[in-house]
């Protein structure tokens, strides 16, 4: 495809979640002006169509609550531009915590849904067990419930957001690969591509795991590194109920969700593994995550699973599924406009919350490329908040991975 020597006023390198929400509301807030998002594979075909995809409403950092509300918002607006219904899964969520650290987390996390009008009840363990027949409820000290949060199909929600911006005018482009960040002595003014130029007034990288590579053209170390997630699905059985809620474990440092009879489940490594984003082909789904579909991981972890979910022994394993997502030591994403370059905004780091997160990114990204303030608090986002790093360093990138090994919560 030849498009030599465009010009747009936003171009976006990459289609995921990000790429496409960034494009439905700079598409709807600004008619008549020109979007272009540059994806080299398949819309939504990389971290986005593999995440487990809790759509996780109330966390402890609460900066990230207004940008998942507004993905709560957001999805009914598109399913009636559609006519299609999303089919969002509101089954709930129940916190469970079994040591006096968690118990006190607890408490705090059921305060902070009070404060954000989001509905939390307590429950008994024998009410949690019969929500979720599969959980071992006995050394449960505290469980919470939130019935209003949910998970989705992260592909759908990503090209139900494509969808919706190409409908409202915006340019979405499969199989073109960008190559270069152009600049203008400190200034970004467009893309290089396997289709030729696109000059723009702004441009956007929303590449996942490979954007430092496009931030590093501009001078910019991008603080995230491509780190690996990965889950399992077990056989179906009956003690998993299509409808039962996600399960958050922090002290076993596990989440899990339904799957159509199955269970899914994800659960910390003792150590997790990042990898420079230079070494990550083109095409995500070849590269190999783990030769033994991340079993060994499991095994060094499993007795941490099993104290709440005695059959993991006994049920079969039905699927693997991995993928990278842009973590950083503190668990935050990086993002917002690139310091010391003009007209580049970076919306990365998603540090495995992207699904959850898409809405409000997506709205902050477009006002900003718009001209106009981001309506939400980006301060805990800086890009500067490491000082000066290496991203493409071995201790960078074990700084990262360090973090998601630590990480608690689903
Ligand atoms: C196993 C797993 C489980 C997860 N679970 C959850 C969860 O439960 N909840 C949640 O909220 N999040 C979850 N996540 C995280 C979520 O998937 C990501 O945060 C989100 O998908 C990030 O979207 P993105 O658009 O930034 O990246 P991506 O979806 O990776 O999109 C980046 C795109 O850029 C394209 N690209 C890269 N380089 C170029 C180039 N040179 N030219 C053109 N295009 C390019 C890529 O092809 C890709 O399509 C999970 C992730 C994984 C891997």
């Amino acid at each position: 495809m030849q498009f030599n020597s465009e010009k747009a006023n936003v171009v976006v390198i990459g289609g995921g979640i990000f790429g496409c929400a960034i494009a439905y509301y700079y598409s709807r807030n600004n008619p008549g002006k020109k979007i272009v998002v540059l994806e080299r594979n398949e819309l939504c075909n990389a971290a986005t169509s593999r995440a487990a995809a809790l759509i996780t409403k109330i966390r402890a950092k609460k900066y990230f609550i207004p940008l998942s509300l507004e993905t709560y918002r957001v999805i009914p607006e598109m399913e009636k531009m559609l006519g299609e219904s999303l089919d969002i899964k509101k089954v709930g969520v129940m916190h469970v915590a079994a040591s006096e650290p968690r118990v006190s987390d607890l408490k705090e996390l059921m305060a902070i849904a009070e404060v954000f009008n989001q509905p939390a009840t307590y429950l008994s363990n024998t009410a949690a067990h019969k929500k979720a027949p599969w959980l071992k409820t006995e050394e449960a000290l505290c469980i919470g419930f939130m019935p209003e949060e949910a998970y989705c199909d992260p592909y759908l929600l990503g090209t139900f957001f494509a969808r919706c911006a190409k409908l409202q005018g915006a340019d979405l482009r499969q199989g073109v690969e960008v190559t270069d960040v152009l600049m203008d002595n400190n200034t970004a003014v467009g893309v290089n591509t396997t289709g030729g130029k696109i000059y723009a007034d702004v441009v956007i990288i929303a590449a996942g795991a490979w954007s430092p590579i496009f931030a590093k053209q501009a001078g910019v170390d991008l603080p995230m590194a491509p780190t690996r997630s990965q889950y399992w699905i077990t056989e179906r059985a009956d003690i998993f109920p299509l409808n039962s809620p996600i399960v958050l474990l922090p002290d076993a440092q596990a989440y899990a969700r339904p799957e159509g009879g199955s269970l899914l489940f994800g659960i910390r490594e003792k150590k997790s593994f990042s990898v420079s984003p230079k070494n990550i082909p083109a095409d995500v789904s070849h590269f190999s995550f783990s030769g033994d579909k991340g079993m060994n991981d499991l095994q060094e972890v499993i007795d941490r699973l099993a104290r709440f979910f005695p059959t993991i022994y006994d049920v079969g394993l039905k699927y693997y599924v991995a993928g990278f997502s842009g973590y950083t030591p503190d668990n935050n994403l990086s993002m917002g406009a690139a310091p010391g370059v003009h007209n580049l905004l970076l919306a990365t780091g998603c540090v495995g919350a992207g699904i959850s997160v898409s809405g409000g990114i997506g709205l902050a990204f477009a006002e900003m490329a718009a001209g106009n303030a981001n309506p939400y608090d980006f301060s805990h986002f800086d890009i500067e908040r490491f000082g000066k790093i290496d991203a493409f360093s071995e201790a960078w990138l074990n700084k990262c991975a360090e973090a998601r090994s630590k990480k608690l919560s689903g």
